[in-house]
């Protein structure tokens, strides 16, 4: 009975932490170099540059357009790949990005990008004059507190002319049905990229000045970047109100929506296996927020990523729906199961 019990709070666990269009689209993102040059604030890199050397060869070279033919061949048994040019670090930073964004273009892959608009010129180029190849493209852009300026990056006249050209060639390509977006962390972009925006408005599906970060499972305290960039509120009085009545939500919310936690937990953004980032070498580590790389599942040099995924899966499950495993234990997105996960869904 007991073990009955457990295998259906396991079923349970696995189902709300993984993605429920999995079989028909698979996410992949890929790393196209071992590290970062923008070194932004608020990223992770040095976890990177750590786990890097620990684990030595794990994420040790950048992808070329051979490398990326091979592996793209072990996750040929999935109908559809969706393609994420993010991963941990620039991708406009690897010599053959613009080659291998043809190729998946060649065969039909849904394609994804965020870029800082860095790296090697011809790249940003192609993707501004082949916007098609994308279903849709975050330019992640500089806020105005200098958090992207550590690195390669500066707001100086040669980036204002890259952001400009980018989006005059954009505007000139065919570019129907492709979401172009911008986002920068912090309460404003840099105030001369929010002059060039202000002009090309009618380009973008969306601009975002995000407030809130994610910790990337630890690798960053997003709580710092809160307090930088909470808003300021002109009344004492009506912040102490909606404190109060978030603080009387919180207490009765488990209650009301039947959130009452369970001894199990769940990822809460799907990614249990969903989205996992190849590294340049093959290896691929299985959460896009794990900067600490502490589960890479196979090299997909030589390795069929579905069968090795269904096998790690089969072999984490206990520890990850009991909570155990790493990376997820220091992540917020890993939430207790709750009542209402039980519950069969409508
Ligand atoms: S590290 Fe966080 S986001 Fe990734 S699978 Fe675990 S709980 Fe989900």
């Amino acid at each position: 009975m007991k073990e009955k019990i457990l295998s259906f709070i396991r079923q349970k666990s696995l189902e709300h932490s993984i993605d429920s269009d999995e079989d028909s689209k698979y996410h992949i993102e890929f790393t196209t170099t071992p590290a970062c040059g923008v070194r932004c604030k608020y990223c992770p890199q040095e976890t990177l540059r750590k786990s890097s050397l620990k684990f030595k060869n794990i994420n040790n070279k950048s992808i070329t357009l051979d490398n990326f033919k091979c592996y793209l061949k072990n996750f040929h048994d999935y109908p559809t790949l969706n393609i994420h040019w993010t991963g941990y670090s620039e991708p406009c930073a690897n010599k053959d990005f613009s080659a291998m964004a043809q190729h998946c273009a060649d065969l039909k892959l849904e394609q994804q990008i965020s870029t800082t608009l860095t790296g090697f010129p011809y790249n940003i180029d192609f993707i501004a004059n082949n916007p098609s190849f994308f279903k849709s493209i975050g330019l992640h852009l500089p806020d105005d507190a200098g958090l992207m300026e550590d690195g390669v990056l500066q707001v100086d006249d040669s980036y204002l002319t890259t952001l400009a050209r980018f989006l005059d060639d954009f505007e000139r390509s065919s570019h129907n049905g492709v979401e172009l977006r911008a986002l920068t962390f912090g309460p404003s972009f840099h105030p001369q990229i929010e002059e060039i925006l202000a002009n090309k408005s009618h380009l973008f599906a969306g601009m975002s000045r995000h407030r809130k970060l994610s910790s990337r499972s630890s690798g960053v305290d997003s709580l710092y970047f809160r307090k930088l960039w909470k808003y300021k509120s002109k009344s004492q009085v009506a912040t102490l109100i909606k404190q109060s009545l978030k603080r009387i939500y919180v207490f009765f919310r488990p209650i009301i929506l039947l959130e009452i936690p369970l001894p199990a937990k769940k990822c809460i953004v799907k990614k249990f296996g969903s989205q996992p980032v190849v590294l340049g070498n093959g290896n691929v580590n299985i959460c896009c927020h794990d900067y600490s790389l502490s589960q890479v599942i196979c090299n997909v040099n030589n390795e069929n990523f579905r069968a090795s995924l269904r096998k790690w899966r089969e072999s984490v499950l206990n520890d990850f729906s009991s909570g155990e495993l790493s990376p997820c234990k220091k992540c917020e997105f890993y939430q207790p199961l709750t009542f209402k996960d039980l519950l069969p869904k409508r």
